[in-house]
């Protein structure tokens, strides 16, 4: 088993999947829908699964259950998982609300890109509003064996970026991970900040590659959806770190994120370890729960 087999939530408890009537089809709607896909997902996804069953007169539950598999594959298909940073270097802008895990997806990711892609990685502490993020950063900078550029508390995140570029360039830095402060109540607000942090990156590094990346927290269900949506609107994102799926989180919020926002899910967070971040692989994801 891979890593997904460390969520421990299931989908369907009460479901017969030789029993394919009316009542089946129900019971699979509530469950989805209780696994967070969201209602829309979920009766999109029986719907279906309805019109696939008849059409290829499916009788038999192995057959149904990869049906549902592939429906869902499908809709988890919403763009390429992968990070793009080809240039040297590129720039992640990491973004989301206090809590969610952004420090520590920084950290498992930028251990990640080093150990096995090889990659030099700098982080950029430009959450500036609390020492602690700096700090908490630079903790996990050790632990990862990546480099860190920080300043004061209070100082001026641009600044901060600034001299984390000029660093990378001058280092020869493959990837630089940007932590941005997540305390950033209003769209205005978090709309001009990252417009500064990116007119930054596009004057120092006009050619980087560049990916907007929100951590999002799996147990927040819907709520968390929402949020993403606000992110979307004002940050126009790349990428989904999705975190907490070795809780209490059902997992299905993947779906529903694919489904509203057309952002795919790029990394996972199973555990509070250095480890504990995968790649999203959404044939490997779906097997847990079906
Ligand atoms: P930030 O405020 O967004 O930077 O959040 P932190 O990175 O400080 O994380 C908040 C808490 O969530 C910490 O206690 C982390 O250890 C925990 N955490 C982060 N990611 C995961 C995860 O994937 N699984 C679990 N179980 N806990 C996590």
């Amino acid at each position: 088993m891979g890593i997904f087999s460390k969520i421990k939530q299931a989908w369907f408890d009460t479901i017969i999947w030789e029993m394919i009537d009316d009542e089946f089809y129900d019971t699979l709607e509530e469950s989805l829908i209780l696994a967070d896909l969201g209602a829309t997902a979920a009766a999109d996804a029986v719907k279906k699964l309805r019109d696939v069953v008849y059409d290829r007169s499916i009788q038999n539950g192995e057959q149904v259950k990869q049906a549902l598999r592939d429906i869902l594959e499908e809709k988890l298909n919403v763009g390429d998982t992968a990070l793009d940073l080809s240039t040297k270097p590129s720039v992640a802008l990491i973004i989301g609300v206090n809590g969610v895990g952004k420090t520590t997806s920084i950290g498992k990711l930028g251990y990640r890109l080093r150990k096995k892609e090889k990659k030099r990685v700098l982080f950029c502490a430009a959450d500036t509003f609390r020492a602690a993020a700096a700090d908490q950063l630079e903790i996990w900078a050790e632990r990862a064996g990546v480099e860190i550029v920080r300043s004061k508390e209070g100082a001026d995140p641009g600044a901060v970026l600034f001299d984390s570029l000029a660093a990378a360039k001058a280092r020869g830095v493959d990837a630089v991970l940007v932590d941005t402060a997540g305390r950033l109540h209003n769209k205005a607000n978090l709309m001009a900040e990252l417009a500064k942090l990116r007119k930054i990156i596009d004057r120092e590094t006009p050619d980087a590659a560049k990916e907007t990346l929100l951590v999002l927290d799996a147990t927040t269900g819907q709520n968390g959806l929402q949020q993403a949506k606000v992110f979307k609107e004002v940050a126009g994102l790349t990428g989904i770190i999705l975190t907490k799926l070795d809780g209490t989180a059902k997992g299905g919020i993947c779906v529903a994120i694919a489904q509203e926002l057309g952002v795919p899910v790029k990394y996972v967070g199973l555990g509070e370890g250095i480890d504990d971040l995968a790649p999203f692989d959404a044939k490997e994801y779906l097997k847990n729960f079906i």
